[in-house]
């Protein structure tokens, strides 16, 4: 049996689903596994999947595709756009997008697993497919290592894993060392006291608060943070109020930081307690504000050692050209408790999704920003080819590079 790919992308980008919602993928995953032959177990964290190929002694490799959509409402003019709704944690009903491309990382794992079942002679050990919930929440591959899925399934040699990205189609980027910051989702709720819009001075107000402790934060980046240190601190989420004449009792901000590493985390995170808290105190609030950690991620941290044999092997396979050093990307991912719960090395990359001459273009004109929609926004949506061939080359060059040669 041969996968259609593209119409596997396709049906998986129609029908994106919320962290931790992702049974119809879950399920359009088992169905190509089963059919593939391939041994597997769903369930794990929630909505993972994981399947196993066996072809004798050798190493472990891991390959991970993380699954989840996001609130976001797609305006790509696709012919194959979503229109997908959802309800979120709040129970609110949102537009669900496949807006960071997480539909082709499972597509381009499906089809990788395809070709290496289809040249086991060219290759010996174990591959183990994690498809992974909730990235988005930075919660799922901890879900599933809390299921078991260390101990229920052979443990890595190494953890490899993609992610496409605003880059030119036929460019891999990938960085020794840090590839991406640590982060930290806070919510941070701020405690006034409500009352009748015609009367402010018998109120303590929120909507004030939460303005003045919005753009207090910005000057810690601005006037606290070495300017030759990377950090960021963006209030993605201010939620306040109902009505024009009621002033409400609290407002609630929800903020994303990232730092390179655990100091620079506690440096960051003592300053955002400090103006939430003198903010509070500056407004006479007679509550002290409550500081919510959503999820905390590590920094992603490249093996030096995994890293240079995965250029290398990407090298020989697609030509010296190919791979760039990125630097260090401010996103974040949860992949790497993977690596490090079991202590195997990890080597995370980023291949290009945009059409190459329309990249080209922007870089000419310098104006990537502006015109080459990056991951979470409404506009993003990787070419399908050649990023879903290139997806699934990729993982098989880097699956090999790791296995043992029979
Ligand atoms: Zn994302
Ligand atoms: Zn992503």
């Amino acid at each position: 049996m041969t996968v259609d790919l593209e119409a596997l992308y396709i049906d998986l980008h129609r029908h994106p689903e919320l962290s931790f919602q992702e049974t119809r993928t879950a399920g359009v995953i088992t169905r190509h596994l089963d059919a593939l032959g391939i041994e597997f177990e769903e369930g794990i964290g929630k909505t993972g999947v994981v399947g196993v190929i066996r072809n004798g002694d050798g190493p472990v490799v891991w390959l991970r595709a993380d699954m989840d959509g996001l609130p976001v409402r797609e305006q790509t003019g696709l012919a194959y756009a979503s229109t997908a709704r959802g309800v979120d944690p709040h129970g609110s009903e949102v537009p669900v997008m496949h807006a960071c491309g997480h539909d082709m990382h499972v597509a381009a794992l499906i089809g990788a697993l395809e070709r290496l079942l289809d040249a086991k002679s060219e290759w010996a050990g174990t591959i183990v497919a994690v498809f992974q919930p909730a990235e988005e929440y930075g919660q799922g591959s901890q879900a599933m290592i809390a299921d078991g899925v260390l101990d229920r399934f052979p443990k890595p040699d190494v953890v490899l894993g993609q992610h496409v990205t605003p880059l030119a189609a036929g460019t891999i980027g990938v960085r020794s060392g840090t590839q991406m910051a640590a982060s930290d989702g806070l919510t941070v709720t701020l405690l006034g006291r409500g009352g009748h819009g015609s009367r402010p001075h018998s109120t303590i107000d929120p909507v004030v608060m939460a303005a003045a402790t919005v753009m207090r934060l910005q000057t810690i980046v601005s006037r606290e943070v070495d300017p030759r240190d990377v950090a960021v601190v963006t209030v993605g989420a201010i939620h306040a109020g109902l009505k024009n004449n009621i002033i409400p009792a609290e407002a609630r901000l929800e903020l994303s930081l990232r730092y390179p590493d655990d100091k620079a985390r506690e440096r960051v995170l003592e300053k955002v307690e400090r103006i939430v808290r003198a903010e509070a105190e500056a407004s006479g609030a007679e509550q002290q504000p409550v500081i919510e950690v959503l999820h905390t991620l590590p920094p992603t941290i490249n093996d030096i050692d995994a890293t240079a044999r995965l250029r290398l092997a990407f090298d020989n396979a697609f030509g010296e050209d190919t791979v760039i050093d990125p630097g260090m990307f401010t996103g974040s991912e949860d992949v790497s408790w993977f690596a490090r719960e079991s202590g195997a090395p990890l080597v995370f990359w980023f291949w290009g999704g945009v059409d190459p001459e329309a990249f080209a273009a922007a870089t000419a004109a310098e104006t990537v920003e502006r015109d080459i929609p990056t991951n979470h926004s409404p506009f993003f949506a990787p070419v399908l080819q050649p990023t879903l061939d290139n997806g699934v080359a990729n993982l098989v060059a880097a699956a090999k590079e790791f296995l043992a040669r029979p």
